[in-house]
Formats: structure tokens, C-alpha cells, sequence
């Protein structure tokens, strides 16, 4: 059996494990019963896959997503691997299909949904095909608290009772509680071989923006970035569709998605979003669960998500391939006010409420950062971080300036005020405009009356947004709104704790949000190229592009331009069996030449020792066609011969005839020995 390292780039393609793959995919091929907490996109597919290529029987994967299930299977057979489903969505023949290949032992693999858990039959089906591992992703759908909770999933343990096989769970959901129930669910309470891995995505670049014309800056990221796959998040069913016109209008493919249309039509858009290249789709947050596309190349937010758990997990949608995936996070005061009474407006228990209010305000903070967003949204999560130069604080750090005076006028303003008032209102005392509204109610007495002329409105309501992201007022919704001060601010009030705030957001905001190129200019069109020749097989094989090739692995070829199927082969995605597909077609699209037919022999050696050895062989046999003086009969060995020798490498006479025969090896035998001896 080839090593783990072999398979990975064998089968899969990759050059390297991903950060923390390799502890977990040897945990689970020693039969160790495992709970991986990884990231989403941070590889966890691959840990039980590689397992299942390894151990003796059938894996049974159990995954609560269907569309998900058939993915998976889909790349797993591309890259040459027996593996099946048994899910509500199989044709009959597909079902059967699965049942043969089970019986004639032929599986490695087999997904399953956890409704067939509970079926009498399973058990007994189970028993008789020989499972040697269960893996089970998204095991947080086994915590009943969660809202994920998939009660089939609590059949998953009395199952592992039943086969008596090793279990390797997969979430990456990491809180402690859901921990916990997944350890007395899955394993009995006995705590399994733990790996709790970072939260950074690295690749994902991090950027929040002040609202100032919020269609205009969604369709200025989207024009930056035309013709990559994207999603835009609205906080409303209207907005996805308004949106998705003026974004079609501008050009772009895209199309809406929400919870309110019907099945079929959701189903459609998630289809084409996984097939079609370049697709925007703009959604509720509906949209999601069931998205598994590794090259979504860039997320946006028109609107703020309700929790810094939100914004992660949508975030992290875009850029799983690994490949470089841009981020925008709209957010303003209208935003706060709407989150904020969302969690008040809700019937849950008041320290449930509590704890959203926090989420919402670690959120809020990360927008108002002054520092490197990636630090502040790690240490949230309990993890320290370098400044990572992939956000937009760190690409221009802000201004700041000493808030304290402003935010102790603002503060002035309101309770002055008796905590009535909005901040439209509140502007306007701190400005000293006569409106009626100040006329009638008399605030143009107020000591804090035209205090604030150092700011302009805009300048204001940024200093009133910030106060609010950092908590320090919260509109009431008992009183429409009005701003209320919070304990936090009292020190500032006091006078006895001082606050820095950011001027940029003062400013207009930059124009147009550059996006960054996949790969250099001079190399952009051969990506295209690819792109082009990917789609073409992609098509053709009723395949989402990506299950040919990832943009990571077709970046990689742009810039290293391989020349031959040697080449090709070391690019990471490309295995023996994608080799084998299509390596020649990409090939041509690299060197604008169809290469010249190899003998299949000779292809299957592609990327590895051998295939060199093959071609110094060929070279050798080339000189002694017509023998030592020339003039001989002409006589040659076979590509599987070669091929062989290639693979075998004899060192004596008597091994290499048995390969050759003796005429063949009466002729080459010496100058291969000599060759086979270089090695
Ligand atoms: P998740 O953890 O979210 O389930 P996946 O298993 O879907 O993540 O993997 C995300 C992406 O990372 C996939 O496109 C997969 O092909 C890629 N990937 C996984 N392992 C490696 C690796 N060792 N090297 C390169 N790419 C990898
Ligand atoms: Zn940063």
C-alpha cells in the first residue's frame, strides 16, 4: 500500500498536507477514534478520505447535505477513487449501481445520509459489506443545542456500538459546549483523540467600509472583480432582487436568492452557482448551508451580519481552494439600529439576548478597528496573530484621533436631552441648526447648542456610528430609537477614560476598491485561457469546473508553465488520473502545441522517477536501432518493455532478458544496464 505522502500527491494532487491534515489523517489510518475541529475550507474532507484509501473495508461517511454527498463523490471518482452514495436524491440505477459495486467488494467509500441511519436494513447492510472506519462531518449536528441539530444523528453512536470500528468526527464548529456533546453523543463520553485547528484563512483578505452609497459601492467591488464567482449578502429578501438587477444591468451574470422562493427555484440557483463560472448570486443568508463551491473568489456584505460567528462563517465561504478571495463588509448606523433591535424585538430569555448584544458588539468592534482586522477577529476566537498585511487596515492604516471631547459633547447632548432623541436630532443640537423641532421643544437653550461646529454632519454621524460600535450608546426600542447611554460610556463622561477613534471614516471613503490580480498581468490571458479550456471539459463532463481543477492548481500552471506531462504532474491538483485526463489538453493550451502522442506507457510514468529513466532508455535503444556498426536489422523493444525496466529497474543481465528476450537484450542489454545503473 503507497504511503500517505503518495496518495496525497498520487490521488489527490496536493505536493503538501495543509496545516494540521497530516496528525489527523495518520490519527485516523492507526484506527485511533478521532474529533477534528477545523475551519471550513481547511481541508477536512481530505482526513477521512485518505484514511479510507488506506484501511482495509469500506468508510461510511455520514453527511447531513445531499447535494454535498454528490459532490464529494463526483470529485472522488475523477480522481480515480471507487466511492458511492446512498442518498434520497439517487436514481434507481444509481442505487443499484452502489449495491453492486458494495457486493463485488469494490468500494472504498460510502456516503450516506443519517436518515438511512434509522432504517432496520442499514444495520444489517453495514455488517455485511465489512466497515472498517465511520466518518461523520458536521458533527455538530449532534448538539441539541445548536441549530444544526439533526436528531438521525444521534443513531451515529449506537452504530460505532454496533460495528465496533474507529470514528473520526469533523466540525468546524469549536465552542466548548458543542464539544463536549459531541464527545458524549459520538463516543460515549470517552474522549477521542482531539486536533483543534486555527481559525485563520490566511487567503481570505478582510475589509469593512463605512455605507455612504451602498449600491454604488457593492457594483464598483463587483466591476473590479467581473467575471469571478461571488456572493453579495442583503440583510432583506427586497434588496437581493434589486440588487441582482442593477448587477445584471451593469453586465455581470447574477441572480437572487432567497428563503421566501419556492424549492425548485432555490435549487436552481444553488445548480448554477456550482456549475457556472463567474456566477454573482445575491442572498439572504439563506444561502449557504448548502454551498460547497471551493472557488468563490470574493463575499460581500451590503449590509452588516448579526454576529462576528455570522460574519466568519459567511466570510468564509469565499476562497476554500486556497486561493487569494476578497471580502467587503457595508456597515453604518442604520445597520446597528436594525441588529440591535432584531435582538430585542426576539423571544428569547433575556441573557440569551445578552450574550447576542456581545456577538453584535464584537462585531462591531472589528469594523471600527484601528489596527489589523485579522488580529482583532482571531483573538476573538482565542487565537494571537502577527499583523497579517492581508486586510485593508494594514494595506493603509487608519488616522485616528483623541474621540474623548466628541464623543463627551455627544453624550452631553443626549442626556441633556433626557435620552429621547435620535441621532438626526442630536446633530443638529450639537451644529446649533434652528429647526423647528429644537424651537419647539426649547434645546436651543441648551448649554451643548452649537458646541460641535468642528465637525460637519457626515463627521458626526461617523463619531455617532462609532459610538455606537463600540457600545457606548444603544438605540432604545422602547423609544423609536432614541440613543441611550450605556454604563461603558460613564468613565468617558467622568471624564476618567479617554477614546480613540478613526478620522478616515470622516472622510469620503476611497473611490473604487482595487482588486487584486490572481496572478501577474503577462500571465492573465494564459489564465484565461485555461479558464476557457477547464469550462470546455467541465461542460462536456456535466462536472462544476472546479471538480476538473481548482483555481489554485490552474493559477500554479499559469505561473509555472510546465512544458511537458513531467511538469504537469508536479503541479498540485494534478494526480495520476487527472493527469491522465487531461494534462495533454492543458498542456496545448500552455505551449499553444498538441504535444506529441506519448505511448500510454509511457504517460502513466508522467512525474515520477520513472518517466525520466524511460526517456534515457529510449535515448540509448535510439543509438543501437541497426546495432553497434549500424547496420544491422532494425530492432526495437516495446513501450511496456521499456516501461517496465523503467519501473523495475533490473541491475543484471539475466533479469533485464527475462524482460526483453534474448535478442533484445543481446542487442541493448549492456547500454541499459549502464543507464539503469545511473539510476
Ligand atoms: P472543509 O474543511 O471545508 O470540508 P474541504 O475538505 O472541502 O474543506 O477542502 C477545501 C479545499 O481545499 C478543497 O478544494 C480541497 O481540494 C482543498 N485541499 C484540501 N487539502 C489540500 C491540500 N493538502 N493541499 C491543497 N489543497 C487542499
Ligand atoms: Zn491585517
Amino acid at each position: 500500500m503507497p504511503s500517505a505522502p503518495e496518495l496525497l500527491s498520487s490521488v489527490f494532487g496536493f505536493d503538501a498536507f495543509r496545516p494540521g491534515q497530516e496528525e489527523i489523517v495518520n490519527a485516523v489510518i492507526a484506527g485511533r477514534n478521532t474529533l477534528a475541529i477545523m475551519p471550513t475550507g481547511g481541508g477536512k474532507s481530505l482526513c477521512y478520505q485518505l484514511p479510507a484509501l488506506v484501511r482495509e473495508g469500506v468508510t461510511v461517511v455520514i453527511s447531513p447535505l445531499i447535494a454535498l454527498m454528490r459532490d464529494q463523490v463526483r470529485g472522488l471518482r475523477e480522481a480515480g477513487v471507487a466511492a458511492g452514495a446512498l442518498t434520497s436524491g439517487n436514481t434507481e440505477e444509481e442505487t443499484d449501481a452502489v449495491f453492486r459495486a458494495l457486493d463485488a467488494g469494490e468500494l472504498k467509500l460510502l456516503y450516506m445520509a443519517p436518515e438511512r441511519l434509522a432504517s432496520g436494513g442499514t444495520l444489517t447492510l453495514l455488517r455485511r459489506i465489512g466497515v472498517g472506519l465511520i466518518a461523520v462531518d458536521e458533527a455538530h449536528c449532534v448538539s441539541q443545542w445548536g441549530h444544526d441539530f439533526r436528531p438521525d444523528y444521534l443513531e451515529i453512536g449506537k452504530l460505532r456500538h454496533a460495528l465496533n470500528v474507529p470514528l473520526a468526527a469533523f466540525t468546524a464548529t469549536a465552542d466548548a459546549e458543542t464539544r463536549a456533546e459531541i464527545v458524549t453523543r459520538l463516543f460515549d463520553g470517552q474522549p477521542p483523540e482531539t486536533f483543534l485547528h486555527g481559525f485563520d484563512r490566511p487567503n481570505i483578505h478582510l475589509a469593512f467600509a463605512a455605507k455612504t452609497s451602498p449600491r454604488n459601492q457593492i457594483l464598483s467591488f463587483a466591476a473590479a472583480r467581473k467575471g469571478q464567482s461571488g456572493i453579495v449578502y442583503c440583510g432583506t429578501r427586497a434588496k437581493t432582487e434589486t440588487l441582482s438587477r442593477a448587477l445584471a444591468e451593469a453586465g455581470h451574470s447574477a441572480c437572487h436568492y432567497h428563503g421566501g422562493m419556492e424549492a425548485e427555484a432555490r435549487r436552481h440557483v444553488e445548480g448554477r452557482f456550482q456549475q457556472e463560472d463567474g456566477l454573482i448570486v445575491v442572498a439572504t443568508v439563506a444561502f449557504g448551508m448548502g454551498v460547497d463551491k471551493p472557488d468563490i473568489r470574493w463575499v460581500a456584505h451590503a449590509d452588516l451580519p448579526k454576529s462576528i460567528e455570522a460574519y466568519y462563517q459567511e466570510i468564509g465561504r469565499a476562497g476554500r481552494d486556497g486561493a487569494p478571495a476578497e471580502t467587503l463588509t457595508l456597515f453604518g448606523a442604520d445597520d446597528i439600529r436594525l441588529r440591535r433591535a432584531q435582538i430585542d424585538e426576539s423571544l428569547a430569555p433575556p441573557e440569551r439576548r445578552m450574550a447576542d448584544h456581545a456577538r453584535l458588539n464584537a462585531l462591531l468592534g472589528l469594523a471600527e478597528a484601528l489596527h489589523c482586522r485579522r488580529q482583532s477577529l482571531l483573538s476573538y476566537f482565542g487565537e494571537e496573530a502577527e499583523p497579517c498585511g492581508n486586510c485593508d487596515l494594514c494595506d493603509s492604516p487608519p488616522e485616528l484621533f483623541d474621540g474623548t471631547e466628541a464623543v463627551r459633547k455627544a453624550l452631553s447632548a443626549i442626556l441633556r436631552t433626557g435620552e429621547y432623541f435620535g441621532t438626526g436630532h442630536l446633530i443638529d443640537i450639537l451644529l446649533g441648526v434652528e429647526t423647528d423641532k429644537i424651537r419647539a421643544r426649547g434645546h436651543d437653550a441648551l448649554p451643548t447648542f452649537g458646541v460641535g461646529l468642528e465637525f460637519d454632519k457626515r463627521q458626526w454621524q461617523a463619531v455617532f456610528r462609532q459610538m455606537m460600535g463600540h457600545d457606548l450608546v444603544r438605540p432604545d426600542p422602547e423609544r423609536h430609537g432614541a440613543l441611550r447611554m450605556t454604563e461603558a460610556a460613564r468613565p468617558i463622561l467622568r471624564g476618567e477614560d479617554s477614546i480613540t477613534l478613526r478620522r478616515d471614516t470622516l472622510r469620503a471613503q476611497a473611490s473604487r476598491p482595487v482588486a487584486r490580480a490572481l496572478v501577474s498581468e503577462e500571465d492573465a490571458p494564459l489564465l484565461s485561457a485555461l479558464k476557457a479550456k477547464r469550462r470546455a471539459y467541465a461542460e462536456a463532463a456535466r462536472v462544476p469546473a472546479y471538480v476538473v481543477f481548482n483555481d489554485r492548481t490552474l493559477i500554479e500552471m499559469a505561473e509555472v508553465k510546465p512544458r511537458t506531462l513531467d511538469e504537469m504532474a508536479r503541479i498540485s491538483g494534478v494526480g495520476a488520473t487527472k493527469l491522465e485526463r487531461y494534462g495533454a489538453g492543458f498542456l496545448e493550451v500552455i505551449t499553444g502545441a498538441v504535444p506529441a502522442p506519448e505511448h500510454p506507457a509511457r504517460r502513466k510514468l508522467a512525474g515520477r522517477e520513472g518517466g525520466a529513466l524511460y526517456d534515457r532508455l529510449m535515448a540509448a535503444q535510439a543509438d543501437l536501432t541497426r546495432g553497434e556498426t549500424g547496420i544491422d536489422k532494425p530492432l526495437s523493444c516495446s513501450a511496456s518493455q521499456l516501461a517496465k525496466l523503467a519501473e523495475m529497474q533490473p541491475r543484471d543481465m539475466g533479469t533485464l532478458t527475462r524482460i526483453l528476450g534474448e535478442r533484445r537484450a543481446d542487442r541493448f542489454g549492456e547500454a541499459f544496464l549502464e543507464v539503469l545503473a545511473e539510476g
